[in-house]
């Protein structure tokens, strides 16, 4: 009667192998991301050429819940958008906002009318902790890297993603434009496969807590590669638009009130809910603290990227 319904049964040795391959996609998800050295060091990268009807690099922000490993990773919902005043990070349509953001600068508005240093500075840590921070994704091939399974130095690795923080994206916009401020002068397209140039990425830890990236810079023109590497690299790209899961409003918002749930003990009362910020305020209050933690989030932000969502 079954063969007449044209059901088949299930073959255990099949899914044994599928059960392997999803666990080594787990595995290897992080192989697919540059690996930073731990401590002071630096590492050389070649940021690959923009493919047509490809972004060169995204952009997105993150909020990152509580403390790593214990922590929870949840994309920002706001977009960088052109706007008359430069691109801004705002909400993609009307009452689509991103709950942390709102809550994040509901918070600075709620310091403004406190008046005890010791309460105001634990609604600061609090706002602080929910803080979003930019991120930038490349493709990137890493010139030289040490595998730290067989201990054998490994050259031109890649297609990787490079997760990039905002002061390195900085760097390397500024590189390509030339910029007065910085001082850094006009490099013109570093991505290019023969005037382009491989990057020193640069990694000092300041204060011995805050990853500093500023001494990163572009080295001299060289190629990319050969003819077939170029070829093998430009057809592997990894598409940096997946990276950003975008969760449901209802979804963060369940998320932030189970962490201000769970910190409420530390945080005594500053969970109290808080007039929600004016518009013109609340962009005042964002561009103030916006450099106040930047560059915080390092590589090992990414690791916790498994950690997207509720559980
Ligand atoms: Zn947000």
């Amino acid at each position: 009667m079954t063969a007449d319904l044209g059901i088949d049964s299930l073959d255990d040795k099949q899914f044994a192998d599928e059960v392997n391959r999803l666990n080594k996609e787990v595995a290897n998800g992080m192989d697919n991301y540059v690996r930073l050295p731990e401590k002071d060091g630096f590492v050389i990268l070649r940021f690959l050429p923009k493919l047509k009807n490809k972004p060169f690099f995204v952009a997105c922000r993150v909020h990152r819940l509580g403390v790593y490993p214990n922590s929870k990773t949840v994309f920002c919902t706001r977009k960088l958008t052109p706007t008359p005043r430069g691109p801004k990070w705002i909400p993609t349509q009307q009452d689509h906002d991103c709950p942390i953001c709102v809550k994040y600068n509901a918070l600075w508005e709620q310091t403004k009318k406190m008046t005890n240093m010791n309460e105001i500075e634990k609604v600061k840590t609090l706002a602080r902790s929910i803080k979003p921070a930019e991120r930038y994704y490349y493709n990137v091939i890493v010139r030289q890297q040490l595998n730290t399974k067989t201990k054998t130095l490994e050259t031109n690795v890649g297609p990787k993603i490079y997760s990039c923080p905002k002061q390195v994206h900085e760097i390397v916009m500024q590189s390509i434009t030339g910029s007065e401020v910085s001082g850094r002068r006009k490099l013109g397209d570093i991505a290019n496969t023969v005037t382009g140039r491989d990057f020193r990425l640069v990694k000092q830890i300041k204060g011995g807590a805050y990853p500093d990236y500023g001494q990163s810079s572009f080295e001299d023109v060289s190629p990319l590669g050969t003819e077939e590497q170029v070829k093998s690299w430009v057809t592997s790209y990894h598409d940096l638009e997946a990276i950003p899961i975008m969760l449901g409003i209802d979804e963060i918002r369940k998320i932030l009130a189970n962490f201000l749930d769970g910190d409420a003990e530390k945080a005594e009362g500053v969970n109290a809910a808080a007039p929600a910020a004016s518009k013109s305020a609340t962009s005042k209050v964002e561009s103030k603290v916006d450099d106040d933690l930047d560059g915080v989030l390092d590589s090992d932000w990414d690791t916790a990227l498994k950690n997207i969502g509720v559980q």
